[in-house]
């Protein structure tokens, strides 16, 4: 690919957690229920039913125009976007056109060694789902349900160099919808679908040059190998001397591994988009976006860049950051150690290892991050063993109880055992080690550490067994 340059651009379609529709009071969210069942004149589309506009789904897309460091309109409105299908009965959809809810904003990706990339935002708008066709044989069924259901289209500027590129900003932007709360925004359920844009250029310009759109792609994996298609596809053309000279729109057929053009891209004019005249225009206050933005929490990417200096492998923080309340507990760890990079690294190992697989079975919400770092720094000081700690942990994550009462416990056993007694009991048993230890074999006396643990029940650090057992060596 070294002569040509991919440049890939997003188009994501959310679907929002609201109680009832875009336009009418028919719920929302019906993934599992019988077709037809939540339908009403309006979202019907019949002819004289008035929509009314759901404020809640406005709020959720300034919310995520917000997270994505956008412009919100002050003043926004709603267009008709006309065109005939069977699954949209007024033969338009009630969208927004020249004036979206969010202008420009940016998304950070964070790339596979820790460096992030900035991508920037065209625009999130808000507009009503169609319904949903299913064909079976020569018989073709809708179902009203999803008919008028919110949802936010989210528009980056061609800034994506390649399908990984694309995979990551699809799985940050998913996170962000999650995190600021606006969307289940599970792919399996639709409740995410991406159109992915991709041309090529000769490297070294900065003319775009006619895209193929692929629409509908509702799977991680599968845009990475639609846009992997394309890529092939539209280098042959370039190689030849013929590129497409027309914007297309296409699917892909899973099954078949290819895209298949569909149709000449549309352009807006062929919409004949015209001012909604049943929707009052939205205007929107200051204290209103003010108010919003205290809502959103610390971003995913800023999360994984953290998790990047505290050392934590891309792919391990990438999964931690998948689920906020997870992430919220490592950072509130981090927190508390900010000035302490000893007890910062150790903390976090222990937190991979003991903690982050227990909170799938549920995120203890008294967790006394205070004393588990105290904890953490009296393992530093050799004060209790790493065993030690980890079965406090085990206990704590696994039965509850009180970690202060468990690490008190735990330090008053270790200085309750006669380490010095335990030593000498196990060195009388070993003259052997000890003939090989003072024949200029350090190592010799390894074998022992293990057995002085084993007896101090696993209470005592390692570094004290081991000073305490070199010391009664070298006074024999
Ligand atoms: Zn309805």
């Amino acid at each position: 690919m070294s002569d040509y340059e991919v440049v890939i651009g997003l188009e994501v379609h959310v679907q929002l957690k609201t109680e009832s529709k875009l336009f009418c009071s028919c719920y929302n969210l019906v993934d599992k229920d019988e077709p037809n069942t939540h339908v009403c004149p309006v979202c019907m589309g019949f002819v004289g039913a008035l929509p009314t506009l759901n404020k809640l789904a406005v709020e959720h897309t300034v919310k995520t125009g917000l997270a994505l460091s956008g412009d919100i309109a002050k003043h926004s409105k709603w267009d008709r976007k006309s065109y005939f299908y069977p699954d949209l009965p007024k033969a338009y959809q009630i969208s927004q056109f020249d004036v979206p809810l969010v202008s420009n904003g940016h998304l950070d990706i964070v790339m596979d060694d820790g460096s992030a990339k900035r991508i920037r935002m065209n625009r999130i708008h808000l507009e009503e789902d169609a319904a949903k066709s299913t064909h079976e044989g020569n018989v073709s069924l809708i179902d009203f349900n999803r008919s008028s259901i919110p949802l936010m289209e989210i528009v980056t500027e061609p800034d994506l160099r390649s399908p990984e590129e694309a995979e990551l900003a699809l799985r940050e932007l998913r996170r962000i919808v999650r995190y600021v709360g606006v969307s289940y925004a599970d792919l399996e359920k639709g409740h995410l679908r991406c159109d992915a844009s991709i041309s090529l250029r000769p490297r070294g310009e900065d003319k775009l040059y006619a895209r193929t759109e692929i629409k509908n792609l509702n799977s991680f994996k599968m845009v990475a190998k639609a846009l992997n298609f394309e890529i092939n596809r539209q280098k042959m053309l370039w190689d030849e001397g013929n590129p497409d000279q027309h914007a297309t729109t296409a699917l892909w057929d899973d099954d078949k591994g290819r895209t298949l053009v569909m149709r000449g891209k549309e352009d807006a004019a062929d919409y004949r988009y015209f001012p909604e005249p049943d929707v009052p225009e939205v205007d929107i206050e200051d204290e209103f976006i003010e108010e919003l933005q205290k809502t959103i929490p610390v971003l995913p990417s800023e999360r994984l860049k953290r998790y990047a200096d505290a050392g934590i492998e891309v792919g391990m923080s990438r999964s931690l950051v998948e689920d906020m309340e997870v992430s919220d507990f490592l950072n509130k760890i981090l927190d508390e150690c900010s000035n302490d990079v000893d007890s910062r690294d150790q903390a976090v190992k222990v937190f991979l290892g003991e903690i982050s697989p227990r909170l799938a079975d549920g995120i203890p919400t008294d967790f006394d991050f205070e004393t588990f770092v105290t904890m953490i720094k009296h393992m530093n000081d050799g004060k209790v063993s790493k065993i030690k700690v980890k079965e406090i942990v085990i206990e704590y994550m696994e039965k509850k109880g009180n970690l202060s009462k468990l690490l008190d416990a735990a330090l008053n056993a270790s200085s309750d055992i006669d380490l010095d007694g335990i030593v000498a009991e196990v060195l009388k048993n070993s003259p052997k080690v000890i003939e090989e230890y003072k024949s200029g074999k350090e190592k010799a006396i390894n074998v022992l550490i293990g057995q002085i643990i084993g007896k101090t029940g696993g209470s005592v650090p390692a570094g004290m067994v081991v000073k305490a057992l070199k010391d009664a060596v070298e006074k024999m």
